[in-house]
């Protein structure tokens, strides 16, 4: 029996992160339907940011500082339009989740309480509870959702497959339902399905988030845009968690100090603004320590020391979890796989390269984040973007033209899931080369020979024959045998319906 086939009049939305729901909530008149595969606020990162969302809400800064930080941190390859774009709008972003009761931190006067975080050139990240703005914003966005008679949420869903008419033009998704295969059908479709930590063995996202959404836009034949830059987040906490705890940068921005097992602070000799570098410099310090054998440690005691449960409840309750008491010993920290730069190529407005289809989140890439996202810009560009593309879907007419049948993919068992997260944590990890990438893929090819072209092996193999392509060190992507950044910067864009783009199929 083929799938049964719902027929949706409005816009069709996977993933109820900021960004989805953002979307959601943008879509009246025209009815949302949003799937997702984990109940709400699990399997999401949104609701596990810690340290806020980026925007010029301070004195003395302004749109365009933030805009020209985030151009900095992007090394090269941030479009500085679209980082324009993104940062004149992050004020009102943030009133519009105040105003759905995200209970955002004020100081005396009322105003925004502000936190600095590392290559921000002012206090700019709008925060709740010191360290509890994903929950918070998410309770608000979720409420908000769940009361608008407009928009209806079905989660335990998988995306397996988009839906495309003979002309290529996308008209839903084949999803995974309790009850079976289902062909969700919509005049237009937005995928908001985040980031994918889960395909490395290290990593403070759910494990859930594998890229899933990106393969399945990348195998309809959409334009993914530099899938190589993976950003690790310098300071998981290690003890062995899967997924890891994370120690939120603003740690540093409050002046905690990288020390190794000896007690020596260790950043100054990597670089000149030392704890706040840019994420990369840091995680490579952090990398480099470990290697050798030194050890990498965040130490609160003196800069937060006995406020720790007030100012970051989330990551002293990680630590305590841990039988560490932060207030009272280093913390031990790893790199973690955090972030993905890169992604299905869209615009601000989620407009990607396939009619029908839009993009928004993590699993976009606008050019706001470049080869390195400025820290606390993902939620600013989920809530704006998420936005704009609901405010351009909604505007899709239905072309009434039928999808064709579409195969789901194979599933790829939980032994091969662990092997690959192993395989990409080592050689697609923090420090690359030729040598590790070759036999990531080499082992992508196994798996794929074994089990069949899983949505995880098609993003894995994405990242690694596009680090393999970028001869240069750059942002999130540092290659030990191309350690220095080509003068001449280039994004990556691949289409797997290319027949150039044959070695990354
Ligand atoms: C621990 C942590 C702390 C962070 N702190 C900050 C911070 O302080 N500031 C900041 O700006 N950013 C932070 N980030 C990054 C930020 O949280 C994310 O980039 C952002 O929330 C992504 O939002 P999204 O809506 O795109 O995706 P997500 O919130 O990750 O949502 C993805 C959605 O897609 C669904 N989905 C995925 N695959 C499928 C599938 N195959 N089928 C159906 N549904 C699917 C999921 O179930 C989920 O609903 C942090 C990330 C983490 C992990």
């Amino acid at each position: 029996m083929g799938p049964t086939r719902i027929q949706h009049d409005g816009v069709l939305i996977v993933g109820t992160g900021l960004a989805g729901l953002s979307a959601a909530l943008a879509c009246a008149p025209a009815r949302a339907l949003v799937l997702a595969a984990q109940p709400l606020f699990k399997g999401s990162s949104s609701a596990w940011a810690q340290g806020g969302i980026a925007a010029a809400l301070g004195p003395g800064d302004h749109p365009s500082i933030h805009a020209a930080d985030t151009v900095t941190a992007g090394a090269g390859l941030v479009d500085a339009s679209v980082a324009d774009d993104i940062t004149r709008r992050a004020v009102a972003a943030v009133e519009r989740l105040a105003k759905l009761g995200a209970p955002f931190d004020k100081d005396a006067k009322g105003h925004f309480a502000l936190n600095l975080e590392a290559a921000h050139a002012f206090p700019r990240v709008a925060r709740v509870k010191g360290d509890g703005a994903g929950r918070a914003i998410m309770e608000a966005v979720i409420a908000a959702a769940m009361a608008d008679p407009n928009i209806e949420i079905r989660t335990g869903v998988s995306l397996k497959a988009l839906l495309q008419d003979a002309s290529g033009r996308v008209r839903g998704v084949l999803a995974k339902t309790t009850s079976g295969l289902v062909e969700f059908v919509a005049p237009a479709t937005i995928l908001a399905t985040g980031g994918l930590g889960g395909l490395y063995a290290v990593t403070t996202n759910p494990r859930e988030l594998r890229g899933e959404g990106l393969a399945a836009a990348a195998l309809a034949g959409a334009d993914i845009a530099d899938p190589e830059f993976v950003q690790f987040h310098p300071t998981a906490i290690d003890i062995g968690a899967d997924p890891a705890p994370l120690a939120t940068e603003t740690l540093r921005g409050a002046g905690a100090r990288l020390i190794d097992k000896d007690g020596h602070p260790f950043m100054a000799a990597y670089h000149a603004r030392a704890e706040l570098a840019a994420r990369d410099i840091v995680a490579r310090a952090i990398h480099r320590q470990r290697a050798d054998g030194l050890g990498a440690f965040l130490d609160a005691r003196e800069a937060v020391g006995a406020a720790f449960p007030e100012r970051f409840p989330a990551v002293f309750a990680a630590c305590m979890a841990a039988a560490i008491d932060p207030r009272k010993t280093p913390i031990p920290v790893a790199p973690a796989v955090h972030y993905h730069m890169g992604g299905i190529a869209a615009d601000t407005h989620g407009r990607t390269s396939l009619p029908g289809l839009f993009a928004a989140g993590e699993c976009a890439a606008t050019g706001l984040h470049g080869a390195n996202r400025l820290a606390s810009n993902s939620l600013l560009e989920a809530a704006v973007c998420g936005q704009l593309a609901g405010e351009a879907a909604r505007e899709i007419k239905d072309p009434g033209t039928p999808p064709l049948p579409v195969a789901p993919p194979p599933e790829l068992p939980d032994r091969a899931l662990a092997t690959l997260r192993e395989a990409m944590s080592r050689d697609a990890g923090v420090i690359r080369d030729a040598e590790g990438l070759t036999r990531l893929i080499g082992e992508i090819d196994a798996l794929e020979a074994q089990y069949g072209r899983a949505l995880p092996l098609v993003t894995a193999r994405l990242i690694a024959t596009a680090s393999l392509a970028r001869h240069e060190s750059r942002g999130g992507q540092y290659r030990s045998d191309f350690p220095t950044m080509d003068g001449s910067p280039h994004r990556t864009l691949i289409n797997l319906n290319d027949p150039k783009a044959e070695a990354a199929a």
